[in-house]
């Protein structure tokens, strides 16, 4: 998946150019800045590539989250249904924005459950947060009907999935907004960054406003613009767009590389019949940064990451049930409302209720489930021998 994979010379020159003027900030010093604007472009080349109508980049994934669900006048109280698997930012910018991180079960897609979703709706309901993990999409066609059903904000965490689509359109760009992170271990890095995607101008305007201390971006004197709202400050800098831009232009070649080694590793492991693969709502849309695949039970999938481990090869091998970052059986912090500031009671009592529900689905999919992140630079020889190597050890095991 990472683009850090194949940085080189089109980064560094891009970063130069920065470098030339000294201009390291995304607004103003029109002057010195000699026609240099990364950011600008960077969001340009983002809404030519995805076709979105807007794009508004961001210091991280996480803050594209939080400015998103802003911009998008989700806040205190609100409930925002999202997924038991995924990354931390998704619940940390929820609860940023004051509102409550409603976790519902996942399915063989690895992403929401529809029909979870749809039994967690209550009254305070305001939107759904799919998050596209892993390089491939959620059910998109089922969230959506159900958003329109009962009238909720689709938002897509689409960190994960730079380059997916779903019937064609890419992911991130389908719902009312839609994020990605381009920090150092996404598909394109910026090293640091992000970007929310909309098709709505007014939701672009308030992101645009919202990560600049609520600047209206509409003098020619940056201290004499209006504030119109309160903002904070998630600004890029220029030195992080334009590691973006090169890394961009390269995307297209990454994905042939990734789609490809992901088929050849995928050749071997479907050799193996016990063997079955994550669902995947439009195949074609598959950005394949991972191949995910569930074996029968627990204690083999356990057996096969001991074995893989104890061998040496567990790198690039997730076992997302006990890892610390992605599945809630891990987040201790989130089920105790560990925070170190005070929180709302609404809040609190949400989080500390995470503990007694039932993910019993969930951790039958995840205590099964090996995700393994499929390198740019592998050569052919490679994939044969680490598909070899996998083999042996799930048959050893099964
Ligand atoms: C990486 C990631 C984020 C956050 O991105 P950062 O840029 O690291 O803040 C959010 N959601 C998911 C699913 C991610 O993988």
């Amino acid at each position: 998946m990472p683009g850090f994979e194949l940085f080189g010379a089109e980064e560094r020159k891009e970063v130069n150019d920065v470098l030339e003027t000294g201009i390291l900030m995304r607004y103003g010093f029109d002057g010195p800045r000699k026609g240099i604007w990364k950011a600008k472009e960077l969001e340009h080349a983002i809404t030519e590539r995805f076709g979105c109508k807007h794009a508004h980049l961001t210091s991280s994934g996480t803050a594209a989250l939080t400015t998103a669900m802003s911009a998008l006048g989700i806040g205190m109280g609100d409930e925002v249904i999202m997924p038991s698997f995924t990354f931390v930012a998704s619940f940390e910018a929820v609860l940023s924005v004051g509102a409550i991180p409603v976790l519902v079960d996942i399915d063989d897609t690895l992403t929401l459950d529809p029909a979870a979703v749809e039994a967690a709706i209550t009254p305070k309901t305001k939107c759904v947060m799919p998050v596209h993990m892993c390089g491939s999409m959620a059910d998109l066609g089922a969230l959506l009907n159900i958003c329109n059903k009962h009238s909720l904000i689709l938002l897509e965490d689409a960190c994960q999935s730079i380059g997916g689509t779903y019937e064609g359109k890419h992911l991130g760009t389908i719902g009312h907004a839609g994020t990605f992170s381009f920090d150092f271990v996404k598909m394109i890095t910026c090293g640091e960054g992000g970007v929310v995607m909309t098709n709505d101008i007014d939701v672009h305007t308030k992101c645009d406003g919202y990560t600049d201390h609520g600047h209206d971006h509409l003098g020619v004197d940056r201290g004499a613009d209006l504030h119109p709202f309160i903002g904070y400050n998630f600004r890029i800098s220029e030195l992080h767009a334009a590691v973006g831009l090169a890394q961009i232009r390269k995307l297209d070649q990454f994905l042939v590389m990734q789609r490809k080694n992901n088929q050849l590793l995928r050749s071997h492991l479907e050799q193996i019949p016990e063997i079955s693969f994550r669902r995947v709502p439009d195949p074609a849309g598959d950005s394949g940064s991972f191949l995910s695949w569930f074996l029968p039970t627990e204690a083999q999938t356990k057996a096969v990451v001991d074995a893989m481990k104890a061998q040496g090869v567990l790198a690039g091998n997730f076992y997302w049930y006990d890892n610390n970052w992605h599945y809630i059986r891990k987040w201790q912090h989130l089920q105790n409302a560990t925070t170190l500031q005070p929180i709302g009671e609404a809040q609190r009592t949400a989080l500390l209720s995470l503990a007694q529900q039932d993910f019993s689905k969930s951790d039958g999919i995840m205590s099964r489930c090996v995700s393994t992140a499929i390198s740019l630079v592998w050569t052919e020889e490679q994939i044969h021998a680490k598909g070899e190597q996998m083999k042996a050890i799930i048959r050893s095991v099964i």
